[in-house]
């Protein structure tokens, strides 16, 4: 059916307008920001004692890190 081709043009035509000539943009996925990557060798200050623990043993609290024995 042209019809439903014509229909479907114009529908695209009117999006298009609507759009301000612009092409609908897919928003992108908010990518997360570049932190460094904490890997297992790294190493956190206590916020409580100030002993440096890796981060493995570290305990994350309300974006302080704790060691062992503080938490
Ligand atoms: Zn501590």
């Amino acid at each position: 059916m042209i019809l439903k081709l014509i229909v479907f043009a114009a529908i695209g035509i009117f999006i298009y307008k609507l759009m301000g000539g612009k092409l609908p943009s897919i928003p992108k996925k908010r990518s997360k920001p570049k932190t460094q990557q904490p890997d297992g060798d790294t190493l956190v200050e206590c916020s409580k004692c100030g002993t440096y623990v890796s981060i493995k043993e570290a305990t994350l609290i309300n974006g302080k890190y704790y060691c062992e024995e503080c938490v």
